[in-house]
C-alpha cells in the first residue's frame, strides 16, 4: 500500500499510493492518543429520519425539533460538526444523497417522510481539536495511514472545502482570544497593538472582545465566520478594508502545524516564504493553522448610511446608475459597504456626520422618491454597528446557495462613461435575465497603502473598487437536473463578468465553485511561487482541496460528490 518513507522531524513521512481507509484498530489507537476526542458523525438532521445511511433508524422527536428550530441559525450550525452554512456541502450532489430539511419551513415533515437520510459529503470521523497536541497527533496519523482529511472551522466555505474525506479536524473549539497593546512577532523588535485569535473563534466573539478592549478589529460581515480560518488565509474583506486593508494585509503572525508534523510560528522573520503563502494562498493548503495575530485599530466611531426601498422593474437601473456614478468618490472619501439594486448599508470612519449626509444625499433622495427609507447616523463603534445592522442583514444560512463573483476594476468601470454604462448594463442584465440581484461589496483595499509583494492574493484586489457577487438558491429537494440548471445560471453570469473584465480576477473564497482557469483568477502572477511552496511544505500532497494551490483535479476520488460541470481545468 505504501512506498517511499522518509524520516523528517521524527515523523515517518510516506508517499501514499492511493487513498486508504484506516482499520478499526488504527482509529481506536488514534482515539486513545487524543484523549477520546475522535467521533463518528451523522448528518445534522439524521434524528428526523427513519432510514439513515440505508439502515432503519428510530427518529428522535426531541432532537429533531431542536434541529428544526436551529436549522437556519448561524450559531446552531456553527455548534454542530456535521452542519455547514450552505447545506449542499453536507450532501453528495452528484448522487443526490442527502439529509436535509426544507429551509423555507424546517418543520415541513415531507423532508423526512419522503426521503432517506444519507451521510453525503460529511467526513465520517472527526477530531474535536482542543490543542496543538491534537493536531500533531492527527498529522502523525495522517502521515502513517494516508487517510484523506479535511479541516473545518465554521463550515462557511462556498466551495465545500471543509467537508470531504474520511477524517476531519474540527477546529471550532480552539477558540482563544487575547489582546496585547505591544505584540511583538517572534524574531522581531517592533511592537503592534494586536489580537491573537484561535482557529475556531467566530467574528461575533472577536467583535465583542474588541468592544471590551476599546479596539477595532477589521473583519467579515457575518457573525460565525472563523476569524483565523479560511477568511484570513485567502483574503478576508471587510467593509472597513477600503481604508485598513484586507485580512491578509493585517495579519502579523500565524501558528501552524505543517504536514511534516512541525509546529511553526510564522511571520516576516520566521519562515517568511510560508508567511507570504498564508497571506492569500488560501487555507487547507499549507497546514493546520492554530491561531493568527492581527493588527487592530483604536475603537472608532462610524457614520452609517442605510437605505432601502421596494425594488421594481422600473427603479433598479436608476439606483444602480447612482451607485456606479458615485462609488469612486465614495471610495476616495473612505466609504465601504454592501449594496444592491434597492439596498445599501455603508460605513465611513473618516467623514463627519454632516459630510456623510451630503455625500450620500443623491441616493437618499432617490430612495425617498420610491417611498423607501434612508437613515444616516453616527454610531460609536464597530460592535454597535454590527449588532444594529449586520446581524439582521447578513447572508442567510441553512439554504443551499451557490455563489459567484468577480472583482471589478476601478478603471474603466468607475472612471469612464462607457465603462460605467457597461457595468450598469451587466447588472441590469443579471436582474432582467435571471431575476438575480447583484450583491455589490465595496470592500477592496482602495485607499490602503499596500506594500508590493507582501501578500499572495490576486493583484486584482489592488486595482478594483468593487466585488460583484450574486446568490443562486437551490431548493432542499432540487433534482440533479435542476441543480445543473442552477449552476449553469451561475456559470453564465460569471462568464458575462469575465467578458466585461477579462484581466481581472476573483476572490477565492467567494467565487463560482466552477470558475475556469482558477489559478489565474484567484492568484494571478503569484500562482507559480505558491505552487513551489505547496510542493515544499506538502511534498506528499497530504492536504488537497477543490481548486486550491496544487489541486489534484476534479477526477480525484475526494471530489466524487461535486457535479461534473465543464470548465477548462
Ligand atoms: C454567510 C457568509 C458570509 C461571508 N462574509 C464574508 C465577508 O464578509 N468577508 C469575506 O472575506 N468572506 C466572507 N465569506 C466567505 C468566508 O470568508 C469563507 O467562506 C471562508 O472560507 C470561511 O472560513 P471558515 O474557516 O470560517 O470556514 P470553513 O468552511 O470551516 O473553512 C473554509 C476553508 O478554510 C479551511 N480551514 C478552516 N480552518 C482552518 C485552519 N485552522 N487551518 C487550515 N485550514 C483551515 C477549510 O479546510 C476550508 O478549506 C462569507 C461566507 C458566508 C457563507
Amino acid at each position: 500500500m505504501f512506498f517511499l518513507g522518509v524520516l523528517i522531524h521524527g515523523i515517518l513521512l510516506r508517499r501514499v499510493a492511493a487513498s486508504v481507509t484506516p482499520t478499526d484498530g488504527q482509529w481506536a489507537q488514534l482515539n486513545q492518543t487524543i484523549g477520546g476526542r475522535l467521533y463518528t458523525s451523522l448528518p445534522l438532521a439524521a434524528s428526523c429520519f427513519s432510514t439513515v445511511n440505508g439502515l432503519p433508524s428510530t427518529p428522535n422527536a426531541t432532537e429533531c425539533t431542536l434541529v428544526q428550530q436551529g436549522y437556519t441559525q448561524p450559531d446552531f450550525r456553527f455548534a454542530h460538526y456535521s452542519a455547514h452554512m450552505m447545506p449542499q456541502w453536507e450532501t453528495c450532489q452528484s448522487t443526490v444523497q442527502r439529509c436535509l430539511l426544507n429551509s423555507n419551513d424546517p418543520s415541513d415533515p415531507a423532508a423526512w417522510e419522503d426521503n432517506e437520510c444519507w451521510q453525503g459529503a460529511i467526513a465520517p470521523y472527526y477530531i474535536d481539536v482542543r490543542s496543538e497536541d491534537d493536531v500533531l497527533e492527527a498529522i502523525s496519523f495522517i502521515n502513517e495511514t494516508g487517510v484523506q482529511f479535511s479541516i473545518k472551522a465554521s463550515g462557511h466555505d462556498y466551495k465545500g472545502r471543509s467537508s470531504f474525506g474520511s477524517l476531519s479536524l474540527w477546529m471550532r473549539n480552539l477558540d482563544s482570544l487575547s489582546y496585547s497593546a505591544n505584540f511583538t512577532p517572534e524574531g522581531g523588535n517592533a511592537t503592534y497593538p494586536a489580537i491573537t485569535v484561535g482557529a475556531g473563534t467566530p467574528f461575533e466573539d472577536v467583535y465583542s472582545f474588541a468592544e471590551e478592549n476599546n479596539i477595532t478589529v477589521i473583519g467579515g460581515y457575518h457573525q460565525t465566520i472563523a476569524a483565523s480560518g479560511g477568511w484570513v488565509q485567502a483574503g478576508g474583506h471587510s467593509i472597513l478594508s477600503p481604508i485598513y486593508g484586507l485580512g491578509v494585509d493585517r495579519v502579523l503572525q500565524y501558528k501552524i502545524v505543517t504536514l511534516d508534523g512541525v509546529s511553526r510560528t510564522v511571520n516576516e522573520f520566521q519562515d517568511p516564504d510560508l508567511f507570504w503563502a498564508l497571506r492569500g494562498g488560501a487555507a487547507s493548503t499549507f497546514g493546520v493553522v492554530l491561531e493568527s495575530s492581527m493588527l487592530v485599530e483604536p475603537q472608532m466611531s462610524l457614520r452609517v448610511a442605510s437605505i432601502s426601498f421596494n425594488q421594481t422593474a422600473d427603479n433598479a437601473r436608476g439606483f444602480l446608475e447612482l451607485l456606479v456614478n458615485n462609488s469612486y468618490k465614495w471610495g476616495q472619501e473612505g466609504w465601504g459597504g454592501h449594496m444592491g439594486p434597492a439596498t445599501l448599508i455603508n460605513v465611513n470612519p473618516l467623514l463627519t456626520l454632516e459630510e456623510a449626509q451630503a455625500s450620500v444625499q443623491p441616493i437618499v433622495d432617490y430612495a425617498l422618491a420610491q417611498n423607501g427609507t434612508a437613515v444616516v447616523e453616527d454610531l460609536p463603534s464597530w460592535q454597535t454597528f454590527f449588532a444594529k445592522y449586520v446581524e439582521s442583514a447578513e447572508a442567510s444560512v441553512g439554504v443551499q446557495t451557490i455563489l459567484g463573483s468577480r472583482l471589478i476594476p476601478t478603471d474603466p468601470f468607475f472612471t469612464d462613461d462607457d465603462g460605467k454604462e457597461a457595468l450598469v448594463d451587466l447588472m441590469v442584465k443579471m436582474v432582467d435575465t435571471y431575476a438575480v440581484n447583484p450583491y455589490i461589496i465595496q470592500g477592496t483595499p482602495f485607499l490602503y497603502n499596500y506594500t508590493e509583494g507582501t501578500t499572495s492574493v490576486t493583484p486584482a484586489w489592488r486595482s478594483s473598487l468593487w466585488q460583484i457577487g450574486f446568490h443562486e438558491n437551490m431548493a432542499y429537494n432540487a433534482t440533479l437536473d435542476t441543480m445543473y440548471a442552477q449552476y449553469e445560471i451561475v456559470n453564465n453570469i460569471t462568464s458575462w463578468m469575465r467578458e466585461l473584465a477579462p484581466n481581472s480576477g476573483a476572490y477565492f473564497n467567494e467565487a463560482n465553485p466552477y470558475e475556469p482557469d482558477h489559478e489565474v483568477a484567484f492568484w494571478g502572477d503569484n500562482y507559480p511561487a505558491l505552487l513551489e511552496l505547496k510542493n515544499k511544505y506538502d511534498p506528499f500532497k497530504l492536504l488537497d482541496c477543490w481548486m486550491c494551490v496544487g489541486w489534484q483535479g476534479p477526477a480525484d476520488e475526494r471530489y466524487s460528490c461535486y457535479l461534473n460541470i465543464s470548465s477548462n481545468y
